[in-house]
């Protein structure tokens, strides 16, 4: 069972596909992370970002790892446990940057479809471009959205909790500012899967949110109550 979850950033991507894949079993693939620990190894290798033969090259000696459960997925770059290196504001711009490059998109799409492919049961993904190109088969495919303000508000709150947040405007700007350049790369933008199920989240909470995809992939799968509640 292969589960897509595309979207701009801050729509609930990601705490949405933990939930679902430890509810089912299944591997979770946080995509972003794995362009975020190759924007975090350019920065340290003071590589320049106009250099795209380096960030390349980067990409491709770069060893990414992502271990253990969904709830507690650690994100290791050559060895090294970057978790919590690859959340800041700068490394979600660098990596949005990196992210453009259709080599680097290649190696990491290559990476994910052999990750995905292999789990056991199945995964979870979540990402920009999940459903378009990675996995164009998922068996469901889904993309949250929300209004900018709802999802500046949810990314500024979940990094004030761990005491990272800037300023709310801030959050703001580089939200926008990712998204801006998501939808308007040349390869693999940010765009809606013909057969996604768009949920639009700004409203809704998680545990509404979560329902409603539960209520798909039962659907889909005809599955009765106790697999996914
Ligand atoms: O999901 P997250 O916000 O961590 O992603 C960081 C950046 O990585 C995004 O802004 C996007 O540019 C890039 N990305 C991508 N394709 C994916 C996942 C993330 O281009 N599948």
């Amino acid at each position: 069972m292969i589960i897509a979850i595309d979207g701009p950033s801050g729509a609930g991507k990601s705490t949405l596909g933990k939930m679902l894949a430890k509810k089912l079993n299944l591997l979770y693939l946080d995509t972003g992370a794995m362009y975020r620990a190759v924007g975090l190894a350019v920065l340290e290798a003071g590589a320049s970002l106009e250099n795209k033969e380096k960030v390349i090259e980067i990409a491709k000696s770069a060893k990414i790892e992502l271990v253990g459960e969904p709830e507690n997925l650690r994100i290791k770059l050559d060895g090294r446990d970057v978790s919590q290196n690859i959340r800041s504001q700068q490394i979600g711009q660098t990596a949005s940057i990196v992210s453009g490059v259709s080599e680097v998109r290649k190696i990491l799409v290559e990476h994910q479809r052999k990750l995905g492919n292999n789990a056991q049961n199945g995964c979870v993904l979540d990402g920009r471009d999940i459903g378009t190109i990675v996995f164009p088969r998922a068996d469901v495919k889904f993309f949250l959205t929300a209004k900018p303000e709802a999802r500046a508000r949810r990314r500024f709150e979940e990094d004030s909790s761990k005491n990272w947040a800037e300023t709310f405007e801030k959050t703001l700007r580089e939200i926008n500012l990712r998204d801006a350049r998501d939808v308007s790369r040349v390869d693999s933008p940010l765009a809606i899967a013909e057969d996604a199920i768009v949920i639009d989240t700004s409203e809704l909470n998680l545990t509404e949110v979560f329902e409603q995809m539960s209520e798909k992939i039962k659907e889909k799968f005809n599955l009765g109550g106790d697999l996914i509640k």
